[in-house]
């Protein structure tokens, strides 16, 4: 099922390493339509919509969630594959999963457990993500996971350390070798940055944590605002706002597509091992870009991920996932039957540190609300079990 358009550098659904299970190639559907779709009737993907991006799910109807999030992160990801001719629905199906991993409560719930886990070899949302389609979803007659393909599975493994990447086999083989995975891989990557910094810039504002003023100290913000200002000086705010976040990330992308495809025609690998074997990645900003990038990421940093009513969400997420953690890794039999026989199963094969992982991919696959109420459950004596 080749696409004519298809450059010689794309992932070819034909020509896949396959699947970690072998089974018969799909009937109407690429290998690589195929995992998008497994993805997509997955129950980790329905679970995104209820968990936190940046403002907790509860906080407004407005917000991004984790899903919203993702959605942008495939559609962004799927304009630049086609400007590129690369595989869209590898791009699309990496964009789908890569935060099936994450925890309820953002980065605050992921930090909170990282931190129960230290002694049992931590937990990282992004490695989780891979373990939810390889192992933690049960819906196939004949194996655990989705069955992804293995570009799929790059693309969702997108760091890792040394250590944690020799336990991986072949998945885990480019940290160990330092190289670089396919280029869709490399591309749902960057559009997951552009995607969440323009995104939290539109949510700040809407949020009042931050204003245009501050933001107009950044050149790619500034750089956007001035021409629509000098277009559209009267714009009521709020469109003021979303024009200029449009264009900031037209810009981002634009700058994206190009350097992009310079790099490529530099170089013109000719096939995704190649693209693996050049040691250099290919999608990338121009330095300007780059640096503009850069400077977004920092003020949001310091001015919306740091300010106090972001800082007290953080602080109630850390004590809901440790009391969870805690409670339930001291007492197996407070978890639900599946998952208790999971927790035994794994402590008897790997002693303390497969039970505290059980014990975390409960947690993990918590939705904010979901998280909040077995919160309650538990150390609210008024409240039912
Ligand atoms: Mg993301």
């Amino acid at each position: 099922m080749a696409s004519p358009h298809r450059a010689p550098y794309a992932a070819d659904p034909s020509r896949t390493r396959g699947r970690r299970h072998a089974e018969p190639g799909p009937a109407w559907r690429s290998e690589f339509q195929r995992d998008r779709d497994r993805i997509v009737h997955s129950a980790a993907f329905r679970r995104l919509e209820y968990k936190t991006q940046v403002f907790v799910n509860h906080e407004g109807d407005m917000f991004r969630t984790r899903l919203t999030h993702t959605l942008e992160v495939a559609q962004i990801a799927r304009t630049v594959a086609r400007a590129l001719a690369l595989d869209e629905d590898l791009v699309e199906a990496i964009a789908l999963a890569h935060d099936l991993g994450h925890t309820p409560f953002g980065h605050a719930g992921q930090d909170a457990l990282n931190q129960c886990m230290k002694p049992y070899g931590g937990f990282e949302h992004n490695l989780q993500s891979l373990r939810v389609v390889d192992e933690l979803e049960e819906k196939y007659a004949d194996f655990n996971g989705l069955n992804l393909t293995f570009e799929t599975r790059e693309g969702i493994l997108k760091h890792c350390s040394t250590a944690v990447a020799q336990g991986l086999g072949d998945i885990g083989r480019r940290f160990l070798d330092r190289t670089h995975p396919g280029i869709e891989a490399q591309l749902a990557n960057v559009a997951d940055e552009i995607a969440y910094n323009n995104h939290d810039v539109d949510d700040g504002l809407r949020a009042g944590l931050i204003t245009v003023a501050q933001l107009r100290e950044l050149e790619l913000f500034r750089e956007q605002h001035d021409a629509v200002l000098q277009q559209y000086p009267d714009l009521p705010s709020k469109r003021m706002a979303h024009e200029t976040i449009r264009r900031m990330i037209n810009r981002l992308v634009g700058d994206l597509v190009e350097t992009t495809r310079a790099q490529l025609k530099e170089d013109a690998p000719a096939d995704i091992d190649a693209v693996r074997a050049a040691g250099r990645a290919f999608v990338a900003f121009s330095d300007g870009v780059r640096d503009q990038n850069l400077a977004l990421k920092r003020f949001l940093r310091t001015n919306l991920y740091q300010h106090y009513r972001v800082h007290r969400m953080t602080l109630k997420a850390r004590r809901v996932v440790e009391g969870l953690f805690d409670a339930f890794f001291a007492d197996l039999r407070l978890l639900p039957p599946s998952f208790a026989a999971a927790a035994h199963r794994m402590e008897a094969a790997r002693g303390e540190a497969g039970r505290a992982r059980a014990v975390a991919d409960y947690v993990a696959g918590m939705t904010d609300r979901y998280a909040i109420s077995e919160y309650e459950r538990l150390h609210d004596p008024a409240r039912g079990g």
